[in-house]
């Protein structure tokens, strides 16, 4: 997989995720997408905007877009486990 970051074709080791956390800091999800960074842009800034909209379906979509490369999907189940954790 290449950097997400339009115009680098730099391999991506550096994979990036998303977590919610409650306020325990315990996660309630935390998916890896599947888009990532090099090494160069995992260290020299960037800049996220973050988009969320509702579902019912017991899933995390990510769709993750670097300028005008085009959006990669992931998706990842929530388990009910994760439901029913109950805060530490
Ligand atoms: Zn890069």
């Amino acid at each position: 997989m290449n950097c997400i970051i339009l115009g680098c074709a730099n391999p991506a080791y550096n994979n990036i995720g998303v977590r919610v956390r409650r306020p325990s800091t315990k996660a309630v999800w935390a998916p890896n997408t599947d888009a990532g960074l090099c090494a160069v842009h995992s260290t020299q800034g960037v800049l996220v905007t973050v988009f969320i909209e509702e579902t019912n379906d017991h899933h995390v979509e990510t769709r993750m877009c670097g300028a005008a490369k085009g959006a990669v999907l992931a998706t990842s189940s929530i388990t009910r486990r994760m439901l029913i954790t109950k805060e530490a």
